[in-house]
């Protein structure tokens, strides 16, 4: 009997798979599949916040980051996802308009307080721009709205403009109509 029972103890170690590891040494090969912790590439995100809208357990709020695009993100909102509630379902990223949010792989989270695995878009932010990017782009977005205020200026001067001499005209008219 006990010859048997070492027998299957042997035959199992040397013929069957791995079924534990040292983890976290060594890891779990994961599949091709797997969704983990979103990627979010912050310089093309729009702050549309169409990921927050689908979000089926409203994880995803949309908070205030610098390092994106102000060109594109008028108001520079960026996704943070909450990871005491995430499923991992992946519909923001299906639903996101410009495809600048992805299922990672990583897929450890752990913390000692329930706001631990609340990720910010400082640390879902795989891409991003740099402080001197950031000014730049800043400059530009601030030359691009003096520029429309210009042309809103100039629209709205031209229009009273018209306007003005319709009415000109208009008396013009009446006071032709007066002396005859
Ligand atoms: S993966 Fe699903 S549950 Fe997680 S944030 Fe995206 S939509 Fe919400
Ligand atoms: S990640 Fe995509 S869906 Fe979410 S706010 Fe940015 S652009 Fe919109």
């Amino acid at each position: 009997m006990v010859l048997k029972s070492l027998k299957y103890t042997l035959k199992t170690a040397l013929t069957t798979t791995e079924v534990t590891r040292l983890y976290p040494e060594v890891m779990m090969e994961l599949p091709a599949n797997e969704r983990g912790i979103h990627e979010l590439d912050a310089t093309t995100c729009i702050g549309c916040g169409s990921c927050a809208r689908i979000c089926p357990n409203s994880c995803i709020e949309m908070v205030p980051y610098r390092y994106g695009n102000p060109l594109k993100n008028r108001k520079m909102q960026f996704p943070q996802i909450d990871y005491g509630r995430c499923t991992f379902c992946g519909l923001c990223v299906d639903e996101c308009p410009v495809s600048c949010l992805k299922m990672g792989k990583t897929t450890e989270i752990a913390g000692w307080d329930r706001k631990d695995i609340v990720y910010g878009p400082d640390r879902i932010a795989v891409k991003k721009f740099s402080e001197k990017e950031v000014a730049e782009l800043e400059a530009e977005a601030k030359r691009q709205a003096e520029e429309k205020k210009k042309a809103a200026a100039a629209a709205a001067k031209e229009k009273a403009a018209k306007a003005k001499g319709k009415e000109n005209k208009a008396k013009a008219k009446l006071g032709e109509g007066g002396e005859a």
